[in-house]
């Protein structure tokens, strides 16, 4: 299914003039189905605001967004969002709170939701709760939440940013399997160059105030990726000479 996010304009409007925000200015941009897409930009450029409006928690104030040519109108379970922080009841064990956010509920559902929580390694903790868990396994279960919906869109606000260097690949990996599984648009937002070029199809890099796109990178290396190899180094010089990172 293919999203388009065509011309949109989003502007914050404040108390008075000055308190009204161009987040975003004219942003086009076509994602084909199965696209692992990530954008990347300085903090304030509007990448937030872009995945709020393909969520359908915001409407442009110009343009328009369409999913398989429907105009995208509020939320629905078929776009998917994973936020920084894990957004988990922390009154609820792992297993319950996987099988919260699913429509089919007894013994079917529990049967999906243990395979899913093995799927990420997390077997041996689907009774425990939110506190007992590390940053990057909180993070696993967010996304399964996620996951079990079957998003045709998902949408993933810096997921992994608040992790450790070492969860922080092995979650990269994760997503890359969950990709690979299901074939959904992925739309990640990073700041972190290394990352966007490892996963994704194509880079979209963001310039603020007013947030626009400087450029669209197409990286067009094979999976799984080698970091070290002379290919990636030039790609990742070449961004980062585009975010002005010299
Ligand atoms: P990013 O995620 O790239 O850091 P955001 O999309 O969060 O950027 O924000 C882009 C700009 O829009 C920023 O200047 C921010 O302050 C402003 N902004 C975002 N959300 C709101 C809001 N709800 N009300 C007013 N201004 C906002
Ligand atoms: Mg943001």
């Amino acid at each position: 299914m293919k999203l388009e996010v065509k011309s949109i304009t989003k502007i914050f409007t404040g108390s008075d003039v000055k308190n009204t925000t161009k987040a975003l200015d004219n942003v086009s941009f076509s994602v084909e189905d199965g696209e692992f897409i990530s954008i990347i930009g300085p903090s304030g450029c509007g990448k937030s605001t872009i995945l709020r409006l393909i969520a359908g928690i915001l409407e442009p104030t110009e343009g328009e967004l369409l999913l398989g040519e429907k105009p995208i109108e509020g939320p629905d379970k078929n776009r998917g969002m994973v936020f920084q922080k894990p957004t988990l009841f922390p009154w609820l064990t792992v297993e319950d709170n996987v099988m919260f956010s699913q429509n089919i509920q007894g013994k079917k559902g529990r049967e999906k939701a243990e395979r899913l929580i093995e799927m990420v390694g997390l077997s041996d903790f689907k009774k425990s709760y939110p506190s007992q868990l590390s940053g990057g396994m909180a993070q696993r279960v967010s996304l399964i939440r996620t996951v079990i919906n079957r998003p045709e869109v998902f949408l993933l606000d810096e997921p992994l940013g608040q992790l450790d260097a070492f969860s922080r690949i092995n979650m990269q990996e994760e997503l890359l399997r969950l990709w690979n599984e299901n074939h959904h648009i992925m739309i990640m937002v990073t700041h972190d160059v290394d990352e966007a070029i490892y996963m994704s199809n194509r880079v979209i890099i963001m310039e603020p105030r007013p947030g626009r796109i400087k450029r669209i990178m197409d990286i067009d290396l094979p999976y799984p990726r080698n970091r070290l190899s002379d290919e990636f180094s030039n790609l990742r010089n070449e961004a980062m000479k585009s975010l002005g990172m010299e």
